[in-house]
């Protein structure tokens, strides 16, 4: 019989622990003629119990087991880890808060059985999320889509259900900043989609806020896209081109009318503006440096302190 590994993520989680492997194992003893399960859970360096509840449901189902970091390395990175952990031949990740619906496990497999390798699902609608992060989310993914080659779906979740091959895809992608939207997106394959309505998390709060979210948007562009250099080349020579323009017309002017120019505040506005160009095109650059700098220190992106 086939093997599905199910990685959770989990950062201050105690209070979902329980009402996600009760929900899980229903649908677990629904599929049970065709799957066993086995769950990955990974402590991503939580401050509350979450390690303590994880240890006593790992001691109680044989099918159970964490993995707990030596401090909170970010989502991606517990992603990773439980990837690498889990050995079943159909691999799917899913948020310890049930905003990933298990019930979507069984249409989701359906949909595998049918000969696609990846099974995605996307949220109908943000129902239940604030506006503002709704407007921002919606500006990331036409803007990433535009100017990335990777296609990125807006309202996907990483809750997909992938293959042993998928996985091991995805596992060979060596590098440190990882920017998982992106890295599923990348490995290509036959992609399916199941859509469902958005839910509210059933306890605990959002570990994200607005400039963590803002943080990983800049990192899924960086990772994923060249525009922003292509930016700085295009203003660069945008504004070299208005200076020779200008040149040309001031020596035209001089040798014309004779006399100079004055204009004292336009000179200084110029100045700034070239200044201000120059800073940006620098900013840039340094943040893909800074990534190179990251992945050249080849870091682990976790350390893994107690396994259960
Ligand atoms: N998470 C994690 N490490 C972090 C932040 C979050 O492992 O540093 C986990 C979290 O426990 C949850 C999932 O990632 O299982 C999604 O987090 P959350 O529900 O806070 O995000 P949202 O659903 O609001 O996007
Ligand atoms: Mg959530």
């Amino acid at each position: 019989m086939k093997k599905l590994s199910i990685v959770v993520p989990c950062y201050n989680e105690e209070e979902t622990v329980h009402p996600f492997l009760e929900a899980t194992q229903k649908i677990e003893s629904l599929m049970s003629a065709e799957l066993i399960f086995d769950y990955y859970f990974v402590n991503d360096g939580s401050k509350d119990k979450t390690l303590a509840v994880l240890r006593e449901v790992a001691a109680r189902f044989d099918n159970v087991h964490y993995l707990s970091f030596s401090r909170n390395f970010g989502k991606e990175a517990a992603l990773l880890a439980g990837l690498e952990a889990a050995d079943g031949d159909l691999v799917t990740v899913m948020d310890a808060d049930l905003q990933d619906p298990p019930e979507l496990l069984q249409d989701m497999y359906a949909k595998i059985k049918e000969g696609y390798d990846v099974v995605g699902t996307r949220r109908a609608d943000r129902k239940g999320e604030p506006i503002i992060r709704s407007f921002f989310a919606r500006t990331f993914y036409w803007l990433i889509n535009k100017i990335s080659s990777t296609e990125m779906v807006d309202g996907a979740r990483d809750f997909r259900l992938m293959t042993r091959q998928v996985v091991d895809s995805i596992l060979e992608l060596g590098e440190v900043n990882r920017f998982s939207k992106g890295l599923f997106s990348w490995v290509g394959y036959d992609v399916a989609y199941v859509t469902y309505e958005n839910r509210e998390r059933v306890a605990g709060e959002t570990s994200w806020n607005f400039w963590s979210l803002l943080r990983y948007s800049m990192d899924g562009f960086i990772n994923f896209s060249e525009a922003p250099l292509n930016l700085s080349l295009w203003a660069g020579s945008l504004s070299f081109i208005a200076s020779i323009i200008g040149i040309i017309i001031v020596i035209a002017r001089k040798l014309a009318i004779g006399g100079s120019v004055s204009g004292w505040a336009s000179t200084i506005c110029i100045i700034l503006f070239i200044g201000g160009l120059q800073l940006l095109a620098l900013g840039i650059i340094g943040k893909y440096i800074a990534k190179i700098f990251l992945e050249t220190k080849k870091r682990p992106v976790y350390i893994v302190k107690e396994k259960g």
